[in-house]
């Protein structure tokens, strides 16, 4: 490796675990961002881990809530969810599949289990919007299992692409300002490979089965474990016993950020419109 590839790489810069929490009517889950050790990363507001098994954890689901001022990213790695809004938009995510729901000026939904038993597992991100779009129009983006590319970029390792580009494989969701890359990597038993990332964006990668070694020098990082990144043009992701990732970077907006519970905005007075609209059922 040269000397100028070796100072652009990134490292990890923190590392942790999520921590259990609960959410909507009930639900189990694992906070990563948006805990106390890590209350955000802009332009990342939260990421949300969920995984059981048990109906229990998950059956009461997320019941009519509003959002207004930034996306929310869904990504499904198993189960099934019903999705439904205020203005008359429903779907069904299904494994493999994930929602782009840009909030905007502001919705109101439910996302709640389609399943009584079984395995529900994903992930919800929370991305934040510039000032500029925090008022635009509410938009979906759907994208079935089929839509998302798989890219190779390297021996034992695939990814499946869902937004940015990696290996010359594009991701189907259409950037906003943030430009984000985001992608689902499994890297079999001694597989290692040096992922491009824009230069200026935030990254993080969490690891969520088996184990990984990530960033240049390389630090393990067991399952259940997020790790902040370095600034730098790539990332070195290898795994000696195999393992699963998301990595996902986004261009940080560098705004003062004023948010309450389900609304993210710029500053406290746009926090108090966002109450007095949803409380006068103007979303
Ligand atoms: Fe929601």
């Amino acid at each position: 490796m040269s000397d100028a590839t070796a100072e652009t790489q990134r490292r990890v810069a923190w590392s942790g675990r999520g921590m259990a929490a609960s959410d909507g009517a009930g639900v189990k889950l694992t906070r990563v961002i948006g805990q106390p050790a890590l209350p955000d990363l802009d332009p990342f507001l939260m990421l949300d881990e969920f995984g059981s098994d048990d109906p229990k954890a998950y059956i009461a689901g997320f019941p009519d809530h509003p959002h207004r001022g930034f996306e929310t990213v869904t990504y499904m790695l198993a189960g099934r969810m019903r999705h439904r809004d205020n203005k008359g938009n429903e779907g069904l995510l299904t494994a493999g599949s994930v929602q782009w729901m840009t909030a905007g000026r502001g919705i109101v939904h439910s996302e709640m289990p389609e399943q009584e038993e079984g395995l529900m597992q994903g992930f919800q991100l929370w991305l934040n919007l510039p000032a500029k779009d925090k008022m635009s129009a509410p938009r979906y983006q759907d994208i079935p299992p089929g839509r998302i590319p798989l890219a190779r970029p390297a021996a034992g390792v695939e990814a499946k692409v869902i937004a940015g580009a990696l290996d010359g494989v594009r991701g189907p969701v259409e950037p906003g300002a943030t430009e984000p890359f985001y992608a689902d990597f499994r890297l079999e038993a001694g597989a290692e490979v040096q992922i491009p990332l824009p230069e200026g964006h935030n990254a993080f990668a969490y690891v969520y089965e088996g184990a990984a070694e990530v960033g240049q020098p390389p630090q393990p990082l067991a399952r259940g474990t997020i790790a902040v990144l370095t600034p730098g043009a790539g990332v070195r992701l290898a795994s000696a016993e195999g393992g699963r990732l998301i990595l996902v970077a986004g261009k940080p907006l560098r705004e003062p950020v004023a948010k309450y519970g389900p609304f993210v905005m710029n500053t406290e007075n746009e926090l108090r419109q966002a109450f007095a609209d949803f409380q006068a059922g103007r979303f």
